[in-house]
């Protein structure tokens, strides 16, 4: 036996390093290097959803800008009212959506159309928007502490391009009002609508009047966040160009990018261009390409918002403003249960303490459950 064993060591030590170290390695692998293969997969069957909402006024290019973007039609049915029918309008919702796939990655696509916004004088014209961010928070609260945890469907808005007229001089009050009644609620991404209204020297002017006005009134756009070093070089190559001369201060977080406002424009039509057939807007004068980067943001914007920025969009709107309403909720709700306990007589209260003490969460408020939920329940008791 023990020869035999002194023979197998010989074999080993007689054998090149590079079969040693192979077995060697092959013995350390456990194999749990596989698991971004393993998440990569799972994602890809499971698809991928994106909830986009676009505000400002009618006639901006919004819907135009939206088809550019995803190459798609979500406007089909769209019907545009006359000036009567757009006075006493309010502000309107309208979800678009979209499958889209793309090498067998699917993407669930969600319009959130504003129409009616900044048509009407009326300074709380965005209230129905925020509330519409507030709802989608709260159902998915509401889904999250609700029985069927694995199915939630999550409409939270994870962006909003929010369109400026390029015919100002800056921001208008409605503008800075509106930015800031949502910008702790949603990643705002500003964008300067039509920018083939203004020349290069316009638009820059405009640019830098807008990222004075915003960083002066404190308004909080969607920042890029700093790329890691162990990036791959097509993401390091979209965040260098997202962020040319980011900060001249050199102080990324004082100043809004030199990016924002994105200056867009939008069009629907193929042209000939230098021989070329392209996405473009003919005039008597000449072209306006949209996707020419000598010619207006729109790659940069597509590029950020579908190529690298997507995932931290929804990143942050998961983790900085649904956390936000999630930590409000909470506190309000305790607040409301202890508020009860006080009013309740003395025996009750000193229940309601005993429950608490086993259950530091709030119970949210259960309604008599209807035959689906029955059916859910059952189907979980048997999981
Ligand atoms: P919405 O009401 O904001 O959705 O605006 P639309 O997308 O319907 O566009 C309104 C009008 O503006 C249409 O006639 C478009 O062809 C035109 N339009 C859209 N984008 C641009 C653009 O970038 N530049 C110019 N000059 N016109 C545009």
């Amino acid at each position: 036996m023990d020869a035999i064993m002194l023979q197998e060591k010989l074999v080993e030590r007689l054998l090149c390093p590079r079969v040693r170290t192979a077995r060697q390695k092959e013995k350390q692998y456990v194999g749990f290097a596989t698991l971004p293969n393993q998440v990569h997969r799972k994602s890809v069957k499971k698809g991928f959803d994106f909830t986009l909402m676009v505000a400002g006024e009618s006639g901006m290019g919004k819907s135009t800008l939206v088809n550019s973007l995803f190459l798609t039609d979500l406007y089909k049915d769209r019907k545009l009212l006359n000036a009567e029918e757009r006075i006493n309008q309010t502000v309107e919702i309208i979800k678009h959506t979209v499958d889209i796939e793309e090498k067998g990655v699917k993407l669930k696509l969600t319009i959130v159309d504003t129409p009616g916004f900044g048509d009407a004088v009326n300074n709380n014209d965005w209230k129905p928007i925020t509330d519409y961010i507030d709802q989608q928070f709260e159902q998915y609260f509401r889904d999250e502490s609700g029985l069927n945890r694995k199915n939630i469907q999550d409409n939270r808005v994870h962006c909003c391009l929010y369109f400026i007229p390029p015919f100002g001089h800056g921001l208008r009050p409605v503008d800075v009002e509106f930015m800031k009644a949502l910008h702790e609620k949603v990643n705002i991404i500003p964008l300067i609508a039509k920018a083939d209204c203004l020349t290069p020297t316009e638009i820059k002017k405009l640019k830098d009047r807008i990222r004075e006005e915003i960083d002066k009134f404190g308004i909080k756009v969607y920042q890029f966040p700093e790329c890691d070093s162990d990036e791959d070089e097509e993401f390091k190559q979209l965040d260098k160009e997202l962020k040319a001369n980011w900060g001249q201060n050199n102080n990324p977080s004082l100043c809004v990018q030199e990016c924002t406002p994105f200056a867009v424009i939008g069009s629907n039509t193929v042209v000939e261009a230098r021989g070329q057939r392209v996405r473009g807007r003919l005039y008597p004068w000449g072209i306006v390409e949209v996707e020419n980067q000598s010619h207006c943001d729109f790659v940069k914007l597509r590029n950020m918002l579908i190529r690298s920025h997507m995932h931290d969009l929804k990143d942050v709107t998961c983790d900085v403003h649904y956390e936000n309403y999630r930590a409000q909720c909470i506190q309000e709700m305790t607040r409301f249960v202890s508020l009860c306990e006080k009013e309740s007589d003395e025996e009750k209260s000193k229940l309601a303490q005993d429950n608490r003490m086993e259950s530091p969460i709030p119970i949210l408020p259960l309604s008599t459950p209807d035959a689906d939920t029955e059916k859910l329940i059952k189907m979980k008791d048997e999981e």
